[in-house]
């Protein structure tokens, strides 16, 4: 994957050092002109000074490494010179500076006329002195630098990695949304660069909000019409079933699928109802305790039907919760024991306050739930085994997730567990105690 930071840091550094070494360049080719100027300043004070010397015939003996020589001439003849110059001129006799080369070296020569004494002062400088001189020039101007890259690179990715920082919290503000938060986002905002992204974004987000609404909207508009000609069907069906001599099985499948017809929708309409975007909560003050109470003795003839042992077990427990949203989640996780246990089996209810929160655990030892599933049970019309439940029990796979609804609204949590028996699943809310400035 291509990194926006890599190519920033390169580029930047890129730029840097070409920048640093034109300049290099540029310095050491001005600062080499002005050595050059006066290494030939000093070569042409030299000959000055040996012309002004009367020299008579003479070799003089010079230092065997010496990078200086010189010859004077007097009418063509070689009259003087150092012992490191040949016998041939070692420039022309013309004023001025030039190069030549002689003794294995290249030499920086010039030539200097006397018009006293009508003496030609040849005098040379070997060039490697100034060559010398520029390496130590280019690698004094070039060594912090080399050196200095490393420091550079690291300074710049620190900063571009600051810089990149408002992307980075952008994009965990996006990622750290829930699934149905489709509000705006905020954090772009003070950002210029990153406001085109999030002004895109959350027209995606309004466009995805609408869609959704409109969605829910036609399921519960769809649920909400088809509640008419059910009640009414189910009307004429007892009225056939009354009127028919013969106990008519068609009747009573028609019957069975009524019904099952009248609970889907009006599942779909309590889903709908207890989306937490949705619900128009009235919270209160409530017992849960005697509310799941209330809601077992309700179910008890549905649970004494299939010969189920009831027990309760709990304190009363004081949340701030929504009655009618409560009473629909204990309705569905009761409903869900009665169905999914064999009949004789056994069903504990417990509602509890430990430290920090209140407990509600309704467990049974049923069949169960396959571990890999427990969490997909709260997905819209998902049941373990698909339609055909291997119990045999009608459902549409709607019940938890509307408890789903519930048990966030409330901000409490749920967790499906082993029971306590040895077979069996226990669904466990969690809701938040009521803080002190609460009701
Ligand atoms: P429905 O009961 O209409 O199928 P739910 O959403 O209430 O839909 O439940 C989803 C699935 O979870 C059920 O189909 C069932 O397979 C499983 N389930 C829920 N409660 C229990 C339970 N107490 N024991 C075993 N399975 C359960």
């Amino acid at each position: 994957m291509k990194s926006i930071r890599v190519f920033l840091v390169t580029v930047i550094l890129s730029i840097i050092t070409l920048f640093i070494f034109v300049a290099a360049l540029k310095g050491y080719q001005s600062s080499m002109a002005e050595a050059n100027r006066l290494f030939d300043k000093q070569l042409l004070d030299t000959a000055t000074l040996i012309a002004n010397l009367h020299t008579e015939k003479a070799v003089v003996r010079f230092h065997q490494h010496s990078t200086i020589a010189f010859q004077v001439w007097r009418h063509n003849e070689l009259i003087a010179s150092s012992d490191n110059a040949p016998e041939i001129k070692i420039s022309s006799l013309e004023p001025g500076f030039g190069f030549n080369n002689f003794a294995g070296y290249r030499w920086r020569t010039v030539a200097y006329y006397n018009q006293l004494t009508e003496d030609w002062v040849l005098a040379a400088e070997r060039t490697d002195l100034r060559d010398a001189l520029a390496e130590e020039v280019i690698l004094e101007a070039v060594w912090p630098v080399l050196l200095g890259l490393p420091v550079l690179g690291l300074l710049i990715w620190l900063i571009v990695s600051r810089g990149l920082r408002p992307l980075r919290k952008f994009a965990d503000e996006l990622g750290s949304k829930q699934a149905d938060d489709l509000s705006p986002l905020t954090y772009h905002a003070d950002y210029q660069e990153l406001s085109q992204i999030g002004h895109s974004s959350n027209r995606l987000l309004m466009r995805l909000e609408t869609s959704l609404l409109r969605e829910k909207q036609f399921a519960s508009d769809a649920a909400h019409e088809l509640r008419t000609p059910i009640s009414t069907l189910k009307v004429q069906l007892h009225n056939a079933e009354q009127n028919s001599t013969t106990d008519n099985k068609s009747i009573q499948e028609l019957r069975d699928s009524t019904n099952r017809l009248g609970h889907i929708v009006e599942q779909i309409l309590d889903l709908y109802r207890s989306s937490p975007d949705q619900f128009n909560a009235n919270f209160k003050r409530i017992d849960l305790s005697a509310l799941a109470q209330e809601m077992v003795a309700q179910k008890y003839p549905h649970f004494e039907k299939k010969n189920q042992q009831v027990e309760f077990s709990g304190e009363p427990c004081y949340l701030s919760g929504d009655h009618f949203a409560l009473s629909t989640l204990l309705q569905n996780l009761l409903s869900n024991a009665n169905k999914y246990t064999p009949i004789g089996s056994h069903i504990n209810v417990s509602v509890h306050q430990p430290e920090d929160c209140i407990k509600l655990t309704i467990e049974d030892n049923g069949p169960g739930i396959p571990e890999n599933e427990r969490e997909s049970v709260f997905q819209r019309f998902y049941r373990v085994g698909g339609d055909r439940h291997s119990t045999g029990e009608r459902g549409c796979g709607l019940g938890l997730a509307i408890v789903k609804h519930i048990v966030e609204l409330h901000d409490a949590s749920i967790t499906v567990t082993d029971s306590r028996f040895e077979t069996g699943i226990a669904f466990t809310v969690s809701f938040p105690l009521i803080r002190s400035s609460g009701l």
